[in-house]
């Protein structure tokens, strides 16, 4: 297909499933309803104010009012701002005061409860609507209960390739979040891209476990699927518990998900026999390769590492299906996507050396919103976008990610990677999961610190780990200090958040 809007991407006459709510009645929604309920819910936006290029925050969990929510607002070519619902009061102020935001759509009960959403978008004056599944009439309802500054109809709009459909801020992860805005025409690129390397196809269903407040869960487990005409199965969130019952029970055939996922996947009881499933797809952190063999191993199933990033509408690389060759600790080739590894002048570099892992292509945003700093540091003279992610090509053009250039451990000039010292580590039969980082050092400048959580019952000494990994890496990339802990602060995607791990060490040590 060459559709270039949302609203252009899904068959609207179709009768297959789209969306199946697991312990929802009715259980499913089919193309044709899905598009019925958002044009009705498109009218209701239009009726009530929100007019081309208004953002509309959406504070809500994966459901079947999120879908709703999301695709009307960017076919009446305003801007959907996901938001995650658990933010607290000053995270939501943050979001609301960054976008603008002239709607937050919440929960039913939300405004009686005088929920953290709320309160902050009475602060910014923003309007309030609530949304609620009716299951009499089987329909996503919305009403307003705070007017903001919203102000009578509006015409309903129709959305181009050129409308900005989505803000969303990166994680994060490295500093201050940046606000990302992403068109019509960067998404259905990416969901495009995404389809092609792992020919989704109407037969497929995909089990959706990650956040649709991110690219991960919008654009590689909800909208491509969409674009290939198959099914997504939506759980309000991801629960090894359920997870296998609604697999088997609903059909799956792949999901995607950060590799925290899969190690409570493997953690956690498998059902038997295994279902069948096509592929699964790892994004957004290093999956190990010793998880990627445990994985393979445990569900008998080609595991594909992809890379993505907010900037990009999500996917850049992707290892591709079989009988094409997959390298594990590799995030595999450009998918619709030109993949350069520059140097500080942005001058290629020989294949196999390091440099900054930059990218070209529709998907690709043009610039943050509101930073002129950052977007004057992160696109080249030829139209590259700089990740900040450092790595390299191998000879089939293979990307191996080995770390982000803010994380990168400088040792007296040395870089080290932190990706390979936690490789290392977690490669150890007693390491759960293993996070490694710049400590401050009189003599080095820096040096590497680690911490680790053990597997349940398992035990390791300091030393023994040092000595493991020092069989596997030069001297200067042994940790000097290994921290026990009980768990590792996570972003709400599942991504360890190094520096805050970092901080808290060196707060430990002081
Ligand atoms: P911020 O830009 O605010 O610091 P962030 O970069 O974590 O936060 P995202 O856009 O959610 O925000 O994440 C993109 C980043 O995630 C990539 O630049 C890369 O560092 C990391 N990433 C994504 N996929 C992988 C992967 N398969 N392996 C390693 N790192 C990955
Ligand atoms: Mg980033």
């Amino acid at each position: 297909t060459s559709a270039t809007t949302l609203s252009t991407s899904f068959c609207p006459a179709s009768t297959t499933p789209a969306v199946i709510i697991p312990g929802r009645s009715p259980l499913t929604l089919s193309y044709a309803q899905l598009y019925q309920q958002t044009s009705a819910f498109q009218r209701t936006l239009a009726s009530i104010g929100i007019a081309p290029h208004s953002a509309v925050s959406i504070a809500l969990p994966n459901n079947l009012e999120f879908i709703i929510s999301f695709l009307a607002v960017a076919a009446q070519r305003a801007i959907a701002a996901p938001l995650n619902p658990n933010y607290k009061q000053s995270e939501f102020e943050f979001y609301i005061d960054d976008l603008k935001s002239a709607l937050i759509i919440v929960p039913a009960g939300a405004v009686a409860a005088d929920a953290p959403a709320v309160k902050a978008a009475r602060k910014f004056g923003a309007a309030v609507a609530e949304v609620a599944w009716d299951a009499g009439k089987g329909e996503v309802v919305l009403v307003v209960k705070e007017k903001g500054s919203l102000k009578g109809v509006v015409p309903v709009a129709k959305a181009e390739e050129e409308d900005v459909a989505l803000v969303l801020h990166t994680s994060g992860t490295t500093g201050r979040p940046k606000a990302v805005p992403l068109t019509h025409r960067n998404l259905t690129r990416t969901m495009s891209n995404i389809k092609a390397t792992y020919q989704l196809s109407p037969a497929d269903r995909t089990y959706l476990v990650m956040p649709l407040f991110h690219v991960h869960g919008l654009l590689a487990g909800f909208l491509a699927p969409l674009l290939s005409g198959g099914t997504v199965i939506v759980p309000p969130k991801f629960s090894a518990k359920e997870f296998w019952h609604d697999f088997i029970t609903h059909g799956a055939t792949w999901y995607t998900a950060v590799p925290t996922i899969h190690q409570i996947l493997l953690k956690s009881p498998l059902p038997n026999p295994i279902p069948k499933i096509r592929f699964i797809r790892s994004c957004s952190s290093p999956l190990s390769p010793t998880t990627f063999h445990a994985l393979e191993a445990a569900l008998k199933a080609p595991v594909l590492e992809a890379y993505a990033m907010t900037e990009a509408a999500h996917q850049m690389t992707s290892n591709p299906l079989p009988p094409a060759a997959r390298k594990p600790g590799t995030v595999g080739l450009g998918q619709g996507v030109d993949v350069a590894i520059l140097d500080d002048n942005g001058n290629e570099v020989p294949q196999g050396k390091e440099g900054e892992i930059s990218i070209r292509g529709v998907n690709v945003t043009k610039g943050y919103i509101n930073n002129p700093k950052a977007n004057a540091e992160s696109f080249t003279a030829s139209g590259y976008f700089r990740t900040g992610d450092q790595g390299r090509k191998d000879e089939d053009g293979y990307v191996q990610i080995t770390g982000r250039i803010k994380e990168l451990i400088n040792r007296g000039g040395e870089k080290i990677s932190p990706i390979e010292v936690d490789n290392a580590l977690a490669a150890h039969p007693s390491v759960g999961e293993a996070v490694s980082f710049a400590m401050e050092s009189e003599m080095y400048g820096q040096e590497v610190g680690a911490a680790i959580v053990l597997k349940e019952g398992k035990k390791v000494t300091e030393e023994e780990l040092k000595k493991f990994v020092g069989e596997k890496l030069s001297k200067f990339k042994v940790p000097v200090k290994i921290w026990f802990v009980d768990n590792m602060p996570k972003t709400a995607t599942g991504k360890i958040q190094r520096r805050v791990v970092a901080a808290e060490m060196a707060k430990k040590e002081a």
